[in-house]
């Protein structure tokens, strides 16, 4: 018999090649808009197009599924600055990036919080959150903010590594 607390292993656990992981679910956002005030003039822009970038988020616990994030977004052009522009998506995830920003804070407060090392950082936010972050990816995020991070946090981030 063996009760509630019988460990048993992540069924992906060793796997080695990320194209091994179950495929993603997809998850839809849109932020479509006819009108949006442009960044440098604060006047209303027109929607010229839209188009679609694809995020990773955190994933599905229920079905052990990375979730990917297909947004739409609108694209604008201000008639005052001649100037085209995508509407702000920063919110959401980092310019060009390609992950929300719900899983770069994650990745961050498992290292700096937990002390983590990016290797099993990694491992850890794939096993328990279900999204999949290579190690110098975070090591990226830590680095690229980790100093203003580790000062608020009264922490040292040197001998955190791989
Ligand atoms: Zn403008």
């Amino acid at each position: 018999m063996f009760g509630p607390g019988e460990y048993v292993p992540d069924p992906t656990e060793g796997l080695v090649d990320v194209k091994d992981l179950p495929a993603p679910q997809l998850g839809f956002y849109s932020r479509n808009h006819k009108q949006t005030p442009c960044p440098r003039c604060g006047h209303l822009a027109s929607r010229h197009t839209s188009d679609q970038r694809t995020v990773h988020d955190l994933g599905d616990l229920s079905t052990g599924r990375p979730v990917d994030l297909v947004v739409t977004y609108s694209s604008h052009y201000c008639a005052d600055c001649h100037r085209h522009f995508n509407i702000d998506l920063t919110d959401l995830a980092p310019p060009g990036g390609h992950y929300t920003h719900r899983v770069i804070d994650l990745a961050v407060r498992v290292v700096v919080e937990d002390s983590v090392p990016y290797r099993p950082a990694s491992w850890h936010l794939w096993r328990d959150h279900r999204v999949f972050v290579p190690f110098a990816t975070i090591q990226n995020w830590v680095e690229a903010g980790g100093k203003k991070g580790a000062r608020a946090h009264g922490r040292r981030l040197s001998g955190v590594g791989a």
